[in-house]
């Protein structure tokens, strides 16, 4: 016989442990389904912006995390090649700094969030691949997956959602995957110890078509990631020796690292990029990387991830409640949420892939800080971000 969920959440990322949470939490029939065992590594700057904290505390998941050994972080320093610019979380009102980023490791936080959703009702099957879905009278009803013991199981639910990531097996297999209109890069990325100078502020250093950034994470450790190109004409040959000559052809990398050395593997992922041509249908939709994802310069994935799980839940219960085909309102509520920040990070990336234009502007955001703070807040994922995009800002961010 056929097992029957409300919903089936593909991935325990954070996108899915989030969406399963607060479906629970509503009372409905949650199964996730998870290929790894957690704790898991995943590949990631382990950065989580201020507003990643306010979706936590509205998921009721902040106690837990605070729990966690985690490093608060006061905000980014980013370099161009002469100059720097202090992204520092202040209040917008009292321009005091009461905001702070978190930076964790991605085993410690992933676990915490998906052991949160077991706590609040969803059931949790690990080890457990899915490899398609099952589509009946044009909807999807459910999907095929494997345990690690190799044997097949059919699992039905009145929606499925694809929180499985940028290699999306949901949005595959439902024929969503686009062309990313953006650049192919591979993000490689390691934890140190002994990196004194990285304590409550982290560091994002520029290159040409590349980029490393520094976070603490906790535990004496420093994030060490890098982001270039995948078109890079180089022979990478072994990731790890690779890794650490690329790593120290940055000198502010080089002397802010000291004597820290690698403490983990190198792990890697690429190309980064996914794109869709739908996030929601009959039967289904798509949250966190597997809705879309470009480049984690302006560091939002979990963010997005997390309030994507918010939107999702919230389309997802009213179409329960009026059994509705389709998710109600899912589409135009992330349009809502994140089209302006996506406009800005466009322009962040322009910006990047121009060096002379990058420092030009480096140097008009170290010199006003009122400009400074308003795209401190808006990158913080804390403040709406159609106001960086107003003409008024622009003209105050690039006259001269
Ligand atoms: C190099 C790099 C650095 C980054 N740095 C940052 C950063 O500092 N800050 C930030 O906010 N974001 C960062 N991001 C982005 C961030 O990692 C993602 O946006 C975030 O992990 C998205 O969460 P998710 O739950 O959608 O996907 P994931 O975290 O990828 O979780 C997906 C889950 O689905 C599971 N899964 C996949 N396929 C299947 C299947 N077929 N069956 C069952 N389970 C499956 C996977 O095992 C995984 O656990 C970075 C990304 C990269 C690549």
């Amino acid at each position: 016989m056929r097992e029957r969920f409300d919903v089936i959440v593909v991935g325990g990322g954070p996108a899915g442990a989030a969406t399963a949470a607060s479906l629970a939490r509503l009372g409905h029939y949650v199964l996730v389904l998870e290929k790894a065992k957690f704790p898991r590594e995943k590949p990631c700057a382990e950065y989580f912006s201020p507003g990643t904290m306010d979706v936590l505390e509205r998921l009721g998941a902040m106690e837990k995390v605070s729990a966690l050994n985690l490093s608060l972080v006061r905000g980014m320093r980013i370099f161009g090649r002469h100059n720097s610019f202090l992204q520092s979380y202040a209040d917008s009102q009292t321009g005091l700094c009461s905001r702070h980023a978190m930076g964790i490791s991605r085993p410690l936080f992933d676990n915490a969030l998906l052991t949160y959703a077991r706590d609040c009702g969803a059931e949790v099957r690990e080890h457990i691949r899915v490899s398609d879905v099952i589509v009946e009278d044009g909807r999807v009803a459910g999907v095929r997956a494997r345990s690690g013991y190799g044997d097949e199981q059919t699992i039905s639910a009145s929606f499925v959602v694809g929180a499985d990531g940028v290699h999306s097996v949901i949005s595959r297999s439902l024929g969503l995957n686009a062309d990313p209109d953006w650049p192919r890069r591979i993000g490689l990325v390691a934890r140190y110890e002994g990196a004194a100078a990285i304590t409550d502020y982290g560091e994002m250093h520029t290159g040409r078509k590349v980029y490393c950034g520094l976070a603490p994470v906790g535990n004496g450790l420093v994030n060490v990631g890098l982001v270039e190109d995948l078109e890079r004409p180089t022979d990478r040959g072994p990731m790890e020796p690779y890794f650490d000559k690329r790593v120290a052809e940055f000198p502010g990398v080089r002397a802010a690292l000291g004597p820290a050395r690698r403490v983990t593997p190198v792990r890697g992922i690429g190309p980064l990029a996914h794109k869709v041509r739908n996030v929601v249908g009959p039967g289904y939709l798509l949250v966190g990387d597997a809705a879309g994802f470009r480049d984690p310069f302006t560091g939002e994935g979990i963010y997005r991830a997390l309030r994507g799980a918010e939107l999702a839940t919230a389309s997802l219960e009213a179409a329960l409640r009026e059994e509705s085909n389709v998710p109600i309102g899912y589409a135009a509520a992330r349009r809502s949420a994140f089209a302006d920040k996506e406009r800005v990070c466009s322009l962040v990336q322009f910006f990047l892939g121009k060096p002379k234009l990058f420092d030009y502007v480096i140097d008009r955001l170290a010199a006003r800080a009122q400009v400074a703070r308003g795209l401190t807040e808006v990158l913080g994922d804390y403040s709406p971000a159609g106001k960086v995009l107003r003409p008024r800002y622009l003209w105050s961010l690039l006259k001269p």
